[in-house]
């Protein structure tokens, strides 16, 4: 019988398509890599001999017709009449062509990262396992912080408007984005942890704007204000500013969502400087990558908190792997006001935040979600950067 599933999956189709929607003026966030105007995905189809569709989603890399090109042509040829269930030598011929010499490195690795998910979706359709099964995971509850609440833009109390649902929804853990006036983070910080006290968990995050200055006038609030960690004060590349900062404070320094492969996280392990890493499995290099980078980080005792990209089907596959891990950290809920990705792109939710500030897996097999294909019809890209 095995036999038979795995003739059946031979891949017959592999289709991306970017998908778009315009941010509404009054729900835009200021960050510091600009200001969001709209919102891109890339969605990855990928049908089997035998009828399977696998869903994935990579990352838009500001360029969503792009990466959807690449899947559709290149990548598409590349991986032509391959096995569904070769994951692993499918990932080795993408990363060998594409990322390892002269093949458009980074969008390579973000078309990859979807196509990988989708291929494990089918895996999963095929035995009829969810994800977290057949990794070998249980449904543990994880828990999960609301992300992205714009800490830099907005007065004290309105800030505390927009965090107070959240904390009532359950949520005991909340990530706030730092502006570019320290003076002002500074206050709104203590409001924030003056309204809501001591028992919740505050997580600070730079979006790669500061400098080693804005680091060490930032640093005695954090530290004073118990932050659990300042994530990406600086780009990815900026290892040398990452290095010095370490040095700078108590609070520990979080990156890793604008990192690629286990070859680039393993220099952020080695270099001993970051504690909390946040691969994305839309930009890391899928679940195959993700599996790999948290098992290398297991051995140093280093937690995994994945970073959330913008559909449900990421969402639904980064709660299977924290459930799959031993090193498996927060699950990172998007709580931005109205985002389609989350809501309407797949038919049910891929995810429920329960009274303890926890989520569960989805127990339907593969990562869980059927694609309204309408959805995706009714959003064609709109061309240009999510951030001005
Ligand atoms: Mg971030």
């Amino acid at each position: 019988m095995l036999n038979e599933i795995n003739s059946g999956l031979i891949i017959h189709e592999i289709k991306a398509i970017p998908i778009s929607f315009p941010i509404a003026k009054n729900n835009r966030v200021q960050l510091g890599i600009g200001n969001s105007i709209k919102n891109d995905a890339v969605i990855i189809k990928v049908t089997t001999k035998n009828g399977i569709t696998g869903w994935g989603e990579a990352h838009h890399g500001r360029c969503p017709g792009a990466i959807a090109h690449l899947v559709n042509t290149t990548i598409k040829l590349l991986i032509e009449n391959k096995n569904a269930n070769d994951i692993v030598d499918i990932w080795q011929k993408i990363y060998h062509n594409q990322i390892a010499s002269h093949g458009m490195g980074t969008a390579a690795c973000l078309a990859l990262s979807g196509l990988d998910l989708a291929l494990w979706d089918i895996r999963g359709k095929a035995i009829g396992l969810p994800l977290y099964k057949l990794l070998g995971g249980n449904k543990k509850e994880v828990p999960s912080y609301a992300g992205g609440i714009a800490l830099g833009y907005q007065e004290p109390d309105q800030l505390v408007e927009e965090a107070k649902p959240l904390i009532d929804s359950g949520f005991k853990a909340l990530k706030l984005r730092l502006g570019q006036n320290l003076k002002a983070d500074a206050s709104r910080l203590e409001t924030v942890r003056d309204y809501f006290g001591d028992d919740i968990t505050l997580m600070s995050d730079a979006n790669t704007a500061y400098t080693l200055e804005d680091v060490r006038n930032i640093m005695p609030i954090l530290e004073r204000l118990n932050i659990s960690w300042l994530e990406e004060p600086f780009p990815p590349h900026d290892y040398r500013s990452y290095r010095e900062a370490k040095h700078i404070g108590h609070v520990p320094l979080a990156a890793g969502e604008n990192h690629y492969t286990r070859f680039e996280f393993n220099r952020l392990i080695e270099d001993k400087v970051v504690s909390h890493l946040q691969p994305d499995l839309s930009k890391s290099g899928g679940l195959t990558e993700v599996m790999r980078i948290a098992n290398l980080a297991s051995s140093w005792k280093i937690p995994i908190h994945p970073h959330t990209s913008k559909t449900a089907l990421n969402m639904a596959a980064s709660i299977h792997l924290l459930s799959s891990i031993d090193n498996g950290g927060f699950f990172e809920a998007d709580v931005s006001k109205n985002n389609l990705f989350r809501d309407y792109l797949t038919k049910e939710k891929p995810y429920q935040i329960n009274d303890k500030g926890m989520v569960t897996a989805l127990d339907k097999p593969g990562i869980g979600l059927e694609v309204d294909e309408t959805f995706l019809t009714e959003h064609p890209v709109i061309e240009g950067s999510s951030y001005v």
